[in-house]
């Protein structure tokens, strides 16, 4: 039954945006912005034309990731927002419309229309790929973006820990009931590698969500692991995969562009 006669709002796509991509997890802290910055930064460094719209209302940390910020422009005639770029990829953020000292409450009146002019009135141009960086969780902000914007598909981003791959259930149980094919998900911080020695732990077991991917009959996209290195810059604004593009990090993020 087509989803008007079901009594669900239209989905629409975005003028320009050839693929669409959401990455998701259950739970906040589990690393999904870093992944899909350094995701698009990857496919980005793949010649394609790419844009991370960042859908984490109350804790947007693109500006940041991608050290940005100032105030959007509006287009000549119309009121659509013109994205900032750096590192060759366009970005829009909350982070960009709302000073950060803002109270949480008047976010929260403002929310629903924001998230409206964050998905329909950017003016992205022609891109190969948009990444979008959910807010954490399965709530009514996260429906809203399933329901109004098609996408292509979403990767689950999640830790080896037994509570964050219950959310790994959840989250994809989401997307299933909006019809969004899971891309697949991404393992982070499983493996810590000393960055004195080298030496290599499972601090949390060893390939949680594998497994789980594997039950569930999802892709397993890789597996990315705890580094200084990586948290370091993606603090300074220069994530890995732009300050280090050689490094296995870096090839970890890039395998997984390539797989999207
Ligand atoms: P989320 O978007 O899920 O809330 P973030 O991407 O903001 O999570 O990551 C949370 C924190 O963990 C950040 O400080 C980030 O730099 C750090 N982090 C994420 N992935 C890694 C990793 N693989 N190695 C080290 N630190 C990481």
């Amino acid at each position: 039954i087509p989803r008007a006669q079901r009594g669900l709002p239209q989905k629409r796509s975005l003028p320009g945006v050839k693929h669409i991509i959401a990455v998701a997890s259950g739970k906040g802290g589990v690393g999904k912005s870093t992944t899909a910055v350094n995701i698009a930064l990857a496919a980005a460094s793949m010649k394609k034309r790419v844009g991370i719209l960042d859908a984490d209302i109350f804790g947007p940390s693109i500006p940041t990731l991608m050290n940005l910020k100032g105030e959007p422009e509006l287009t000549e005639h119309g009121d659509n927002l013109i994205p900032l770029t750096n590192y060759g990829v366009k970005c829009m953020s909350m982070g960009f419309l709302v000073d950060k000292e803002a109270p949480v409450v008047w976010r929260g009146l403002m929310v629903m229309k924001a998230l409206q002019q964050l998905l329909h009135q950017v003016e992205w141009g022609n891109l190969d790929l948009l990444v979008i960086d959910m807010p954490p969780g399965t709530g009514d902000v996260q429906l809203t973006i399933t329901q109004q914007v098609i996408l292509d598909g979403a990767v689950v981003v999640s830790t080896p820990q037994d509570i964050a791959l219950i959310d790994v259930v959840r989250g994809t149980n989401m997307f299933k009931k909006v019809d969004v094919p899971i891309l697949g998900v991404v393992q982070n911080m499983s493996l810590f590698i000393c960055p004195n020695c080298n030496h290599e732990t499972h601090i949390f077991g060893d390939g949680g969500a594998m497994r789980k991917a594997q039950d569930m009959g999802l892709p397993f996209l890789g597996d990315i692991p705890l580094h200084a290195e990586i948290c370091d810059l993606s603090d300074q604004g220069k994530p890995v995969v732009i300050s280090r593009p050689d490094s296995p990090f870096a090839d970890c993020y890039k395998s997984i562009a390539t797989k999207i």
